[in-house]
Parts: C-alpha cells; structure tokens; sequence
C-alpha cells in the first residue's frame, strides 16, 4: 500500500465526519433507548425480537452501501462498522444481524450479482428482506472447501442436496446467499453461489443451536433436499463462489473487528462506572490504583483495537488492499475483548459472575470473535502468509 493516498493533510483515524457524527448518535439512541430494555430478555430466552429486525430497516441501516437506485442508504462501508460497534456496544447479537446482512449479504449481492440480480434484491434487502451466509458444514469449517453440499443442473434448475450448519440469522432470514459444489473432485473449484429464498422447494431450516453467547442471534441448520434453484440464481460464474466466499469474508472480518470493540466498549463502561460506585475499605474501588490501572489497560487496548477497524475500514472505503489489516484487526479485536470483558467481570467482583448484573454476558458474547469468520488461528495463517510473502 503507498504511505500517502491524498494531497490533503491526514485526519486522525478516529475523526468522524459530521454525517458519521450524526448517523452514529442516531445509531447509539437507537441501542440505548429502544434495545438495552430487551436484550436480558433475549438473551435469556435465545430469541431475537423480530420488531427490531423491522426498526432496524426503519433505521436505514440495513442497506447502508446499497445504492439509491436501489434503495439503499447510499453510504460507506465505514457506516456499517459505526452501526456494528454502536449496536454491539449494547448487544452484540444486535450487532450480528447487522453486520451479516450489510457486511456479507450485500456486499456479496454488490459486488458479484448481475443487474437483473440486482434489480431483483437489493431493494428488498434495503427494505424488508434479511439475509444469511451459508458456507460452513458439519465437517467443514476452517477447511471451507472441502464442502460436500452438491449442486446438480437439471434443465434449467440446479437440484441441491446437503447440509449447512451454524448459519447467523437462519431463523429469521429470506434469502441465503448458500455454497455448493458442481464437482467435488474439482476441488475449490467446483464451489459455486447460490442465492437461495426460504420458500424454495426442498429448502428447510433445521435445529438451532442453544448457544454460550450472543444468545439471542438465531444459529441455525439448513437442509437441502433436492432443492430446486433456477440457474439465474447462481450468483456470479459457476465454479468461482471460492473467490466470493473469500473477498467476502475478507470485509466480514473487519466488521466482527467493529462487534468486538462494541461489546469491550460496553463492557468497560459498565466497569468504570461501578469501580466509582462500589466501595470497599471505606472509599469507591477505582481509588485503588490496582482498579485504575486495570480500567486505564482496558481503555487503551479498546483504543489501540479500534483504530485498527478503523483503519481497516477506511481503507476498504479508499480502494487499497486491505486483506492483511482487516486479518490482524479480527484477531486483536478479539483477543481484546476478550481481555476487557474477563477484566469487566473481575472488577464487579461475586456479583459480575451472576447474571443480575450485565458484565458476564459480554464475557459469554465475546468469545465468538475468535470463532466465527475464520478462526483466530485461521487469521494468524492468512497473517503469516501476508507477512512472510509466502
Ligand atoms: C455462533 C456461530 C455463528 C456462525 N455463523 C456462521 C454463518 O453465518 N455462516 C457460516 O458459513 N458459518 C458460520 N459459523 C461457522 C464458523 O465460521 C466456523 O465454526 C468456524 O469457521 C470454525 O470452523 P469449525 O467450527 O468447523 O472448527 P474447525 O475448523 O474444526 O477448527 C477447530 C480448531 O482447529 C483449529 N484449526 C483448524 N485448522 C487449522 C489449521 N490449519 N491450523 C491451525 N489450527 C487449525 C481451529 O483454529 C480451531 O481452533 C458460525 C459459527 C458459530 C459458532
């Protein structure tokens, strides 16, 4: 990447434009007002509370990088992390709906569908249509590959049969951006896109998992059976879905980047506020500088994360290679809130270990971040091979 990219002087990484100012207010009002009420709820019954899904269309941010001609929103990809964070901070399975419809679905449909693909979605996805992401399987997950879920053309359909599982908003959603392979033999080359409505025939949603964190995002299995898909559903060239699999994945990781440093935001909010409140030995805890010390550590790994997402993000937005930064932003982010929501928990003392008090969710919502999207070992592999020039 060139060191300079413009003639005008630098900003620093996280200035906000007036427009973003006032979308992440709009965003950040949103979370605190209408979804801090529900999220106990949901996340103790693991069910994500469909008027929400409804608002957040309401919102405009559920096709914020779909053109106006379509209907969308028009924006940047910088405002699908802003809205990530923003929600995450507040929810992290909030967060996930977001970031899948925007940060893969969209931006999969935007950048390999044709016109009349186009034409045909994107205005519903902007509107009233969420979407999911189906890659992984049983037996294939770090090894995306090596799928075994078949495509088969007949006439002017292909029939597919097989099985996909762990796929974010499979409950809820109405179209399915799903992997298959044409030729197992061939390899990755055989895996080809299909974009894939609930209501075709031999399509069926199965069990979804009861899960450790983010609760209430639903995680579902998909059955295949003999699904019938017209060929103007393949979604760009048949035997090129690797590519789109992987560029896609590539922009879904900086937006769990945004997840994560949503969810240690939150979480250290909430621990710098009762550090001040609870007192031990006669005084609030955070007059102890152990407790500050930690709060301080927090603060400044949650900074240091954030202008990696940032950074990664507006990169994306300027055009420049981004494939590297948005690998190291996923693996520290995580790593990071990780550290920051464990810490959260400690500084509650017995009482953030119970779930009366909001700190052990952000635990239990952020571990995720070193398993969906690629592993934390996967990101480190994708890194390696980056730096090393391999
Ligand atoms: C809540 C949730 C939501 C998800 N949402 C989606 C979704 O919407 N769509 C979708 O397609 N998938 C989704 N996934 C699947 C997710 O992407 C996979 O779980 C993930 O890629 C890891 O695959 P796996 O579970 O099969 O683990 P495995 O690949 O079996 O990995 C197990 C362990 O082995 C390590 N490992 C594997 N290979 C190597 C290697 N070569 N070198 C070093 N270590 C290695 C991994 O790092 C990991 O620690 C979701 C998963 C979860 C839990």
């Amino acid at each position: 990447m060139p060191d300079t990219l413009q003639a005008a002087p630098p900003t620093p990484l996280t200035t906000l434009t007036e427009d973003e100012i006032l979308f992440r207010d709009n965003i950040r009002q949103f979370a605190d007002e209408r979804l801090r009420p529900l999220v106990k709820e949901m996340d103790e019954h693991g069910v994500f509370n469909k008027d929400l899904i409804h608002e957040f269309f309401q919102l405009g941010i559920m096709g914020i990088e779909i053109p106006e001609e379509y209907g969308g929103a028009g924006g940047k990809f910088f405002e699908s992390i802003l809205a990530v964070e923003e929600l995450s901070r507040v929810d992290a399975s909030a967060g996930v709906v977001v970031d899948v419809q925007n940060t893969l679905v969209n931006n999969a449909l935007l950048r390999w569908g044709n016109e009349e693909q186009k034409r045909r979605y994107l205005p519903r996805m902007a509107a009233e249509l969420l979407g999911a992401y189906a890659l992984s399987e049983a037996g294939s997950g770090s090894d995306a590959f090596a799928l075994q879920t078949r495509a088969q053309l007949q006439g002017s359909d292909y029939i597919l049969n097989g099985r996909k599982l762990w796929i974010t908003n499979g409950k809820e959603a109405g179209v399915f951006i799903l992997f298959a392979t044409l030729d197992p033999s061939a390899g990755y080359k055989g895996i080809t896109a299909f974009l894939i409505e609930k209501d075709f025939p031999g399509f069926a949603v199965g069990k979804k998992e009861d899960k450790l964190g983010i609760r209430a995002s639903s995680t579902c299995e998909l059955i295949l059976e003999d699904c019938r898909v017209p060929k103007s559903n393949v979604l760009g060239e048949p035997g090129k879905g690797y590519k789109i699999a992987i560029e896609t994945l590539n922009e879904g990781r900086i937006g769990i980047g945004a997840q994560m440093i949503g969810i240690a935001r939150g979480a250290w909010e909430f621990a710098a506020k009762y550090a001040q409140e609870r007192k031990q030995f006669g005084k609030p805890i955070a007059d102890f500088q152990g407790i500050q010390f930690q709060i301080a550590q927090m603060a400044t790994e949650i900074e240091a994360a954030r202008m990696m997402v940032y950074n990664a993000a507006r990169m994306k937005d300027a055009g420049v290679n981004f494939v590297k930064e948005a690998a190291m932003t996923k693996l520290f982010a995580s790593q990071v809130a990780e550290r920051v929501t464990s810490l959260a928990v400690e500084i509650y003392g017995g009482y953030g270990f119970t779930r009366d008090y909001p700190v052990e969710k952000f635990w239990r919502d952020a571990k995720i971040g070193k398993i969906y999207e690629g592993t934390s070992n996967m990101q480190l592999a994708t890194i390696a091979k980056l730096v090393l020039g391999k």
